[in-house]
């Protein structure tokens, strides 16, 4: 029997997901495609190696070794590729995200940005707050400094992209003034690191804790009121729910079906 298990607490990706397609939110996760997203893949095999470099002290070769066996672990028929991401570049774009991280952030490396220069090392990694007040919120940063002008919040991006939706780190900003850590005097300070490219994309600008509580409640309400309308956008192209999703097959059955079939389930450790 279908049962689609939904989590009661909101996390940042939830957020931008169901403000992005909530249809998409639900059916993925009624029925799981039997592929991977090559991003996916992409992203916790560098995220895994830079935490490891940094909580272990890992040289750069042993660092690059990791990551390339961690991508080895999957067979490359369980992945979804797309155009700019290849089975044939999987590996090679691995490698010099961790090979542009070590450069710009670490300490030893040959280009390292001033931005890194006047932080301390090592950061704080995956830093993880459950913050219960409104809607249970769940937040994990990859990186976070200590600074004499408060805290520095740092996301490490391994998209093709050199832009993201500041909404992440505003979530993470808050999170961090819920917990007390920055301080109403501190100023936001932080940044999205894109691997590929090379650079910052820097917030120093935060819209005020009420307006990220109505994008988290907003999420809250749209899982608790079963409001799963499909949202076209143009992820649409690549989603790999199309099979089951209205817009594409003219038929409400799958998703009517994952509606129904709706769990709700308490956070999990390790859970995001
Ligand atoms: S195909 Fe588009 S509208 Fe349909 S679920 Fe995916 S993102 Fe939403």
């Amino acid at each position: 029997m279908l049962t689609v298990d939904i989590p009661t607490h909101i996390s940042p990706s939830q957020v931008s997901q169901l403000a992005q397609c909530p249809a998409r939110y639900l059916l993925g996760r009624a029925y799981p495609p039997e592929t991977t997203p090559v991003w996916n893949v992409l992203g916790t095999a560098v995220h895994t190696a830079i935490q490891a470099a940094i909580e272990t002290g890992m040289p750069f070769d042993n660092t690059i070794d990791l990551v390339k066996t961690l991508i080895g672990e999957y067979d490359s028929a369980s992945i979804a590729f797309q155009t700019r991401t290849t089975k044939d570049n999987l590996v090679a774009t691995a490698a010099g995200c961790v090979e542009t991280w070590w450069d710009q952030v670490h300490p030893t490396g040959k280009n390292r940005l001033p931005e890194y220069e006047a932080l301390g090392w090592p950061p704080q990694t995956e830093s993880r707050f459950n913050l219960p007040g409104g809607p249970p919120v769940v937040v994990i940063l990859d990186a976070l400094y200590s600074t004499a002008f408060g805290p520095i919040v740092v996301d490490w991006k391994t998209g093709a992209r050199s832009r993201s939706r500041m909404l992440q780190l505003y979530i993470y900003w808050w999170a961090l003034r819920q917990s007390g850590i920055a301080k109403p005097e501190h100023r936001p300070r932080g940044w999205f690191h894109h691997l590929r490219s090379g650079k910052l994309q820097p917030f120093d600008w935060y819209p005020g804790d009420a307006v990220i509580q109505a994008q988290l409640w907003a999420a809250d309400r749209t899982k608790r009121a079963g409001h799963y309308d499909p949202q076209p956008n143009d992820f649409c192209p690549v989603c790999q729910s199309q099979p089951h999703c209205p817009i594409f097959t003219g038929d409400m059955t799958d998703l009517d079906a994952a509606r129904k079939a709706v769990r709700w389930v308490q956070l999990e450790r390790n859970a995001a």
